[in-house]
This record gives C-alpha cells, sequence and structure tokens, in this order.
C-alpha cells in the first residue's frame, strides 16, 4: 500500500505560496490589481498586461512563445515582436470596422497566429470565442449563431473543411480571415489573407481603455440539455489568471513553461496564453498531437520547468510504459500540474516515480475562469485530492434540503454539491442570453457548481462526480444534447441518449442509444453510417465512439430520456428510483 500522503518537495526556487494559512488570511486583491499595471488612465486591458506592459520594459527580448512545429520546424516570438505583430493585427480589424464589444471567433490549431489573433482582438476590446479545431461543422455553427460572430479568424484548411458549406448559415458573420499554411497568402472567395492585412497595418496601436468589467472572453461550455452555454469573462479575470499563475502553478519570471491544453478550450486561453504572459515567462506550443516520445523530447530538450497537463495525457504517457522516460532526463522540470478530470492517485505516484515529481492536482472549470482548488507546490500532497481553495476563494460543500434550501455541510467525508462564494474576478458574469440558467447556478451568494465533493478533516477536498448528465471525454466537456440532436438528423433515428460511458484512458467515451424509425432495422451498416454520420457533423471531439440500438428509449413519463437509467443498465448498476419511468421502457 502506497502512503496517503507526499511531502511537500524540496524546491530549487523558493515556492510563492509558503504558508497556505497566512496567505488565505493576508490575502488582498488589490495588492494583485498594483502588481499588474493599469493602462495609463486606469483602463485595464488583458492584452495590454500580457504584451504590452513587458514589450515596454526590461523583458521586451524575452522570448514569449517558442513554437515547434509539428514538422520540426520552428519559431521563437519575443514580447516585443509579439506586441507589433498583434498590435497589426488591432489595427486591422478596426481597419474593417470591428470595435469594442464585437465577437471574434478564432478556430486554429496551435500556432502563433492563434496567439496573435487572440491578443490582437482583445487589444480593440472585441470579445474573443475560441473554437477547438477538432470540432465540426455543427457545433461551429451553433457557437458562431449563439455568439452573434462579427469574424472569423481561421486557418484555410479549416475553413474549407469546415466552414465553407455552413457560411450561409452564419448570418452575422460579416468578415472571415484566413490564416495561410507557413505564413503563405491565401485568396479563397469570401475571405480576406490574414497576414496580408497584417502587412499592411501600423504597427502602433492605442489599446482600447477596457475597464475590468468589460467583456473579453466568451467560452461556450455544455449543460445536461438545451444548446452550449457561452459563460461571459471580462477583462479583470485576468487578476486570477496572474493570482493562479503564482500560487497554483509556482511561475517565477525566468521559467519555461508548457501548458498542453489547447487554446480551443478554457485551460489552453487562460493558462495557455493569458497567466503565462501576465508572468512574462516563456510559453512551449506545441503543435503536434499527443506522442509519448515527443513529449518526453519536449520536457527534456526545452527544459521545461513547470508543466500543466491533463490526466488524460499522464495516463497515456503511464501506458506508453516506464522504459521510454528512463532514455530523457527531466532536470530542469521543477513543478508538475493537472487539471480537467480526476487525477488516479497512481497517475500522482507515477510522476512522482518516473519523472522525479509528483503531480499537482487542481481544479476549476469554464464558469470559474481560473483555477479555484489546488495541491501547491508548498504542501503535502494527498493523491487522490484536489487540493485546497486558493487565496481569496472560499469552498463549501452543501446539500439541498427539501423545499430548495440549501444546508452548509460543516462535518468532513460528507458528500455535496460544491460551491464557492461569488466575488472572485474571473467569475463567469452570464451566460450569454440565457439569464435563467445563469441564475439556476446561484442560491444567494453562492455560486453552486455541479460537481460533487468532500472535505476531509484537514481541509482537502476530494472530487466524487458530477451531479449532472455532462460528459468528461479527455478533459473536453460534451453536452448529451448537442450529440442527440445530431443523430436524431439522420433520417433513420427516432429517438437518441447519449450517456458518458466509464473509460479507463479517457474518463469516459461518449456512448450513444438510438431507437430507429418505422422501415429501418438495427445493422452493424447502420452503426458504422450514423457513427460516419455523427462525426462528420461534431467533429472528433464530440461525436460518439460507441452506438447501440434499442427498441424503444426509456423515458419518464413526462417525456423525458432518462440518461442515468440508461446509464445504470450499461454499467450493470441498481436502477434507483423508477417511479417516474414512462410504462414499457
Ligand atoms: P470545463 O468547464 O470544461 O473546464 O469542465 C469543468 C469540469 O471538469 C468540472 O466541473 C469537473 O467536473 C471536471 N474537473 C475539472 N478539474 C477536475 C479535477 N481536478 N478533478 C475532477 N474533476 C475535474
Amino acid at each position: 500500500m502506497r502512503p496517503t500522503r507526499i511531502a511537500k518537495p524540496k524546491q530549487h526556487v523558493a515556492a510563492w505560496l509558503g504558508d497556505w494559512n497566512r496567505a488565505r488570511q493576508e490575502f488582498d486583491w488589490d495588492q494583485v490589481r498594483r502588481e499588474l499595471a493599469a493602462l495609463p488612465g486606469g483602463a485595464f486591458n488583458i492584452a495590454y498586461a500580457a504584451l504590452d506592459r513587458h514589450a515596454g520594459g526590461a523583458r521586451a527580448d524575452h522570448v514569449a512563445l517558442r513554437w515547434l512545429g509539428r514538422f520540426g520546424n520552428e519559431r521563437t516570438v519575443s514580447y516585443a515582436e509579439l506586441a507589433r505583430q498583434t498590435n497589426r493585427c488591432a489595427n486591422a480589424l478596426r481597419e474593417l470596422g470591428l470595435a469594442k464589444g464585437d465577437r471574434v471567433f478564432v478556430l486554429a490549431a496551435r500556432i502563433p497566429e492563434l496567439y496573435i489573433a487572440v491578443l490582437g482582438a482583445l487589444k480593440i476590446g472585441a470579445v474573443v470565442s475560441p473554437l477547438f479545431s477538432a470540432f465540426g461543422p455543427e457545433p461551429i455553427a451553433t457557437r458562431v449563431n449563439l455568439g452573434l460572430g462579427k469574424a472569423l479568424i481561421t486557418t484555410a484548411s479549416l475553413y474549407q473543411r469546415k466552414v465553407e458549406k455552413i457560411r450561409p448559415t452564419l448570418a452575422t458573420l460579416a468578415h472571415v480571415l484566413l490564416i495561410g499554411e507557413d505564413s503563405r497568402t491565401v485568396s479563397v472567395p469570401g475571405t480576406q489573407d490574414f497576414a496580408t492585412l497584417l502587412a499592411r497595418a501600423s504597427e502602433q496601436c492605442a489599446v482600447e481603455p477596457t475597464s475590468t468589467e468589460d467583456m473579453a472572453l466568451l467560452h461556450f461550455t455544455s449543460g445536461t440539455t438545451g444548446t452550449p452555454k457561452g459563460a461571459i469573462h471580462v477583462h479583470g479575470a485576468a487578476l486570477m489568471h496572474y493570482m493562479t499563475g503564482k500560487y497554483a502553478l509556482d511561475l517565477h519570471a525566468d521559467d519555461i513553461f508548457w501548458c498542453t491544453a489547447d487554446p480551443g478550450w478554457v485551460t489552453g486561453t487562460s493558462y495557455g496564453i493569458i497567466a503565462p504572459m501576465l508572468h512574462g515567462v516563456t510559453s512551449i506550443v506545441d503543435e503536434a498531437e499527443f506522442d509519448a516520445e515527443r513529449w518526453y523530447r519536449i520536457l527534456q530538450d526545452q527544459r521545461v520547468n513547470v508543466w500543466y497537463t491533463a490526466p488524460t495525457a499522464i495516463r497515456m504517457l503511464m501506458k506508453a510504459g516506464d522504459e521510454l522516460p528512463k532514455r530523457y532526463r527531466f532536470d530542469a522540470l521543477r513543478f508538475i500540474a493537472s487539471v480537467g478530470e480526476p487525477l488516479n492517485p497512481e497517475a500522482v505516484w507515477w510522476g512522482n516515480d518516473v519523472l522525479g515529481l509528483p503531480i499537482h492536482d487542481n481544479w476549476w472549470q469554464t464558469e470559474t475562469g481560473g483555477i479555484m482548488i489546488a495541491n501547491y507546490p508548498a504542501m503535502d500532497i494527498k493523491p487522490g485530492s484536489m487540493g485546497k481553495p486558493l487565496p481569496g476563494v472560499e469552498a463549501f460543500i452543501v446539500k439541498h434540503k427539501n423545499g430548495g434550501e440549501l444546508e452548509i455541510i460543516d462535518q468532513p467525508e460528507v458528500e455535496g454539491e460544491l460551491a464557492l462564494r461569488s466575488g472572485w474576478p474571473s467569475m463567469f458574469r452570464g451566460y450569454l442570453n440565457q439569464e435563467e440558467r445563469y441564475k439556476k447556478c446561484f442560491a444567494g451568494d453562492l455560486y453552486l457548481t455541479g460537481d460533487l465533493a468532500k472535505r476531509d478533516a484537514e481541509g482537502y477536498l476530494w472530487f466524487v462526480g458530477r451531479a449532472d448528465d455532462v460528459i468528461k471525454s479527455a478533459g473536453h466537456l460534451i453536452g448529451p444534447f448537442e450529440v442527440e440532436s445530431a443523430l436524431m438528423e439522420h433520417p433513420a433515428v427516432a429517438e437518441s441518449g447519449v450517456i458518458g460511458k466509464p473509460d479507463p484512458m479517457v474518463g469516459e467515451v461518449v456512448k450513444a442509444f438510438v431507437s430507429l424509425k418505422p422501415g429501418h432495422e438495427p445493422s452493424e451498416a447502420l452503426k458504422l453510417e450514423l457513427l460516419g454520420h455523427a462525426r462528420k457533423r461534431l467533429g472528433a471531439a464530440v461525436a460518439p465512439k460507441e452506438i447501440a440500438f434499442l427498441a424503444v428509449l426509456p423515458r419518464t413519463r413526462s417525456g423525458k430520456i432518462m440518461r442515468r437509467l440508461l446509464k445504470a443498465r450499461e454499467l450493470g448498476l441498481p436502477e434507483g428510483d423508477l417511479s417516474t419511468l414512462e410504462a414499457g421502457a
């Protein structure tokens, strides 16, 4: 049996958060505000704080991005260069008539232009909404339409594969800017060439004097029902990104930092773009997909000091075997953190045994905008626990009493919903145009996270599960409704119910149950056709991996598909309360 805790590691560099209790007592957001200089005149803009602040100072020539191309090509971009490029991008967007508040969607692989587009758009006060490059046309269209996208910055190949056909359905989209392969110019009807627009634009730019409360980012996330929800985040969220970069990721100015998350999701934006730049550190950006050997080589050759990754990736490294990492040295590595799904205790230990450092789990979600709970560098780790709340964050375990009231549970080891006291700067300010759904997340000043957890006697928090039906696959949140809707568009499908089926590698895989319309019979060929149909519409990130046919799907008497029951039957678990089940299902 392994011990239940790992003593805090010896640090090569003093960890920022030495004394958790004291730091929490003394913590003050005004201090964080002072550390992050505002724009002249007191305005606050993420891109100014992340870039221009350094570009005009001692860190101007420090490398902001070290990009590793898929085919071995590399590019380094300094803070000064990135500031100039983003100025050009900002001016180009202004020339097109875009202004503060306009929605700019960005759909690209991990390439330097993605960072230029996001930060350039923030400079004019536009609202940036990142899209995952593995989304298919349908999730892209849904999000651009819900977000009233006015401009889309994407690559020529993604545009041709995923957007061109649905373009007529994107009614608000006035401009499409295309990034060519290897900076080559592209000419596609109905689009403009990103590089040409930037080359024509000035390198000087007056950053939009946004306030901390102005909307900066729109991150779409999924619920159990209905359309995706656009979580609204403001420029002031950067205070949280900076603070957590310091305390939860232990970033120091000369660090080389590698966040493996894709900027198409909230972690890749908050901690792949914003937090490291607020700290003026060098970020590694790897364009390629996961490959165990490549990843170990990057950690070694790029001399990564701080590595922020995810449980699925760690499990895939574990699967590649313990011999492979023995060929590499990780002597620069100082701190490893993980987020997005439960991190198995064995994975924490594996880090300790194989990489020489334990892995620090931390917890947050799209709505919280930044890390809320973490195993800190200077704290013992309890493998399997998410850690303790950050300074400035108050977390509670609550129970819903009959009659709708909430009870805060003080005793340790009692499961309940994880709730957070509102008021941290990166808290989402609403779901775009969905006030009711937003209001439902709160009880007084408590934000209800939708996660079940418990606290132990020492104050460490332990993840128990989700309180709803959303699916977490390889760290990506997937709404079953979006998948069900796409399946229902197939002429053979009468109805569908989608669940997350536990999977040892990616946490959960998407599994769909479908019933067929009269005149269609279950067959292997139809199954493949449906898998293909879903993949084409939804993209690899969202589409189901498994499909099963059922004569009828279990429904409540009010007509709702009982995903809970589909899951219980799939896993051979007790079926629970069936009093609302429609007869015959
Ligand atoms: P997202 O909004 O896509 O970032 O997903 C957030 C959800 O991922 C949380 O509500 C949790 O269900 C899950 N999650 C994130 N971090 C952790 C973690 N460290 N342990 C367990 N679940 C996590």
